[in-house]
């Protein structure tokens, strides 16, 4: 990666190379992360057993499209920890959309993230009801779905038909044992892409062990 458009970096600490990003809110931990200050420039540690994002790049993830200035809609923002670390990389001239149903995780959502990154926009709702999503304006470039639903995967394309941008990306987080117990994971995962695949160009699967250990990552692209 080119050293002027890095979005994410390799810094080391305790002896190890450890993914992290570009702090936006200098001296703000979201989820009591390690702060590192490198020639002047705060990183925040990016923990990839906190999020599934970082345990895909540390599993060899071959496309990243969270860019600087880039639009994200983020299903599933729990308390904000990806979503940070997005916030981050798209900086201030990107968007990050989180959506978040739950109103306890919400609140800390709030209090954590959304309420010192002025390039997160926080969503309460239910992402079974993408019109009712008011703040969203125009069409994303990325939509990243970590809801774990038994129907997440028609939720997700429901979501992408109403805002992701033709071409865009598609990030489809896949809890195995949340959409049947019975099934085995590998099973689960290549019905969960059949669905995707008359609109969706398939990628990359990432199993995301050892990092968690009941989830798969399927990487797409929206067909024109
Ligand atoms: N993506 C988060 C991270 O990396 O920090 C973790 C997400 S957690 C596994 C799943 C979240 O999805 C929960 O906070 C849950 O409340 C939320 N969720 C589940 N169903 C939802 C729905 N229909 N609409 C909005 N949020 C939902």
């Amino acid at each position: 990666m080119e050293e002027d458009n890095q979005v994410f970096f390799w810094i080391k600490s305790e002896g190890q190379e450890r993914l992290a990003t570009e702090n936006r809110v200098p001296g703000n931990q979201v989820y009591k992360e390690k702060l590192i200050i490198k020639k002047n420039i705060e990183y925040r540690l990016w923990d990839p057993f906190r999020s599934k994002l970082a345990a895909a790049i540390m599993n060899e993830l071959e496309c990243f499209p969270f860019e600087n200035k880039s639009q994200i809609l983020y299903l599933g923002a729990s308390t904000g920890t990806t979503v940070s670390h997005i916030s981050d990389i798209v900086g201030s001239n990107g968007i990050v959309f989180g959506v978040e149903h739950a109103s306890r995780v919400a609140r800390d959502f709030l209090d954590r993230v959304a309420s010192h990154r002025s390039n997160v926009i926080p969503i309460l709702q239910d992402a079974r009801k993408p019109k009712e999503y008011f703040s969203v304006f125009g069409k994303v470039d990325v939509v990243y779905v970590d809801i774990a639903q038994p129907d997440q995967t028609q939720i997700a394309i429901d979501n992408c038909e109403m805002y992701l941008k033709k071409g865009g990306y598609f990030f489809l987080v896949i809890k195995t044992r949340s959409i049947d117990v019975t099934k085995a994971p590998r099973k689960i995962v290549s019905e969960e892409i059949e669905k995707l695949k008359s609109r969706f160009e398939i990628l990359q699967t990432i199993d995301l062990h050892p990092y968690d250990k009941d989830h798969a990552m399927v990487v797409s692209k929206f067909k024109n």
